[in-house]
């Protein structure tokens, strides 16, 4: 958001998520968070950014990466997939961003939450 922190990738994402978790909605401020996956390798990060670790409704840990200076959410990374880093996707700021493929922990979203007939609903999250 401020500049301070960027990241940029390579290649297209292995997956794109949304996730309406208890964690997610706090974490995010918002009722889901809406990410994409990519592999660790394709990834390059220039600035400054801390870390917060945290047990997510699944019992693994994430680790969210921020910026210290706006405290914007940019990436994190998952204890269930090790190899890989889930980037906001609103930190594109591209619209015309795929969809979600799979809402995960749907049976948590704010009742209103729509999303389009190609996005899988789990209930909780994959194994
Ligand atoms: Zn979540
Ligand atoms: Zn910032």
């Amino acid at each position: 958001m401020c500049g301070q922190l960027s990241v940029a990738v390579t290649g297209e994402p292995s997956g794109v998520y949304a996730c309406s978790c208890k964690s997610c909605q706090r974490g995010s401020g918002s009722v889901f968070s809406y990410a994409a996956v990519y592999p660790i390798s394709a990834m390059s990060v220039s600035g400054e950014h801390k870390a917060y670790r945290y047990t997510s409704d699944s019992g693994r840990w994430v680790e969210g990466h921020f910026c210290p200076t706006c405290g914007a959410n940019v990436f994190s990374l998952l204890e269930i997939q090790p190899d890989d880093v889930a980037i906001a996707v609103g930190c594109f700021a591209d619209a015309s961003f795929a969809p979600p493929s799979i809402l995960c922990w749907a049976s948590r979203r704010h009742e209103w939450l729509k999303v389009p007939g190609s996005t899988q609903l789990l209930d909780t999250q994959p194994e």
